[in-house]
């Protein structure tokens, strides 16, 4: 269908989820123009579960590691942000290993912000530290994550999942992070994140299924796949007035500067 190659910049297809279908989302995704995913990491013990499924993709996949903020709760009560540190210190080298996350803030969990901040602010100062992009998510914490953000300039990655307002937006590329656009933007009714995908510059974002969740436009009640992306990259050309050969270019160039691939 697309003869463009495109990269999966947010794809959790390691998840159980596509345990008995992964090699068949795979190859169709990729039959559709899919070149490569980012795994990302959630919590320490799916870390290595991320790198071997980043692995079985093939060249031009990659993986992360990183504490996101749903799975705070569900960590042994003797891990600490400092201890947390020490295991992205083990494996941050790792072949194919290139961000740090997700990490970020999740306003609509019953762990309290206060509680979320020392566990992001501890993959925040190691990203730093280190020189490597984060992958952030955020969910009804703007101001909060931005507030966090202002503690740790310097630091690059990508806020994953946007949608919102074009001044939302112009908060975190400021900052010097991309925006990771999904599935939202095939939504007619999101008029407001697919005026701001119109107007944002060409090298603040990168596109993303976040499979399995985010389904696109059409599909929902189903599990989102990766193979997907193609429509997000046809609402994103059509929005923006761009052939998608042009799209799928500046997508790779702006994967490369981001995650270094
Ligand atoms: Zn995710």
């Amino acid at each position: 269908m697309l003869k463009e190659s495109w990269f999966d910049s947010h794809c959790h297809l390691d998840m159980p989820a596509f345990d008995a279908v992964r090699a068949a989302r795979w190859s169709a995704a990729q039959a559709r123009g899919v070149a490569g995913a980012l795994i990302p990491g959630l919590e320490p013990a799916q870390w290595l579960r991320a790198q071997a499924c980043a692995a079985s993709l093939g060249t031009g996949s990659y993986w992360s590691i990183g504490l996101h903020p749903w799975w705070i709760a569900k960590q042994p009560t003797t891990l600490t942000p400092q201890l947390l540190a020490e295991a992205l210190s083990a494996h941050y080298s790792s072949a194919g290993c290139v961000a740090i996350g997700e990490c970020g803030l999740d306003g609509a969990i019953e762990l309290p912000l206060a509680q979320q901040v020392p566990w992001l602010e501890s993959q925040l100062a190691f990203a730093q530290d280190k020189a490597l992009p984060v992958i952030l998510h955020q969910h009804r914490a703007h101001n909060q994550l931005l507030e966090v953000l202002n503690r740790y300039p310097g630091v690059i990655g990508v806020v994953h999942g946007f949608s919102g307002s074009l001044a939302m937006a112009e908060e975190y590329i400021r900052r010097g992070l991309l925006l990771g656009i999904g599935g939202v933007v095939t939504y007619p009714r999101a008029s407001k994140t697919r005026a701001t995908v119109q107007a944002l510059p060409a090298e603040s974002f990168l596109l993303e299924t976040d499979a399995p969740s985010m389904p696109v436009y059409g599909r929902q009640g189903a599990d989102n796949r990766p193979e997907y992306l193609g429509e997000i990259a046809q609402a994103v050309a059509q929005l923006r007035g761009e052939s998608l050969a042009q799209l799928a270019t500046r997508m790779r160039a702006n994967g490369q500067r981001l995650f270094g691939i």
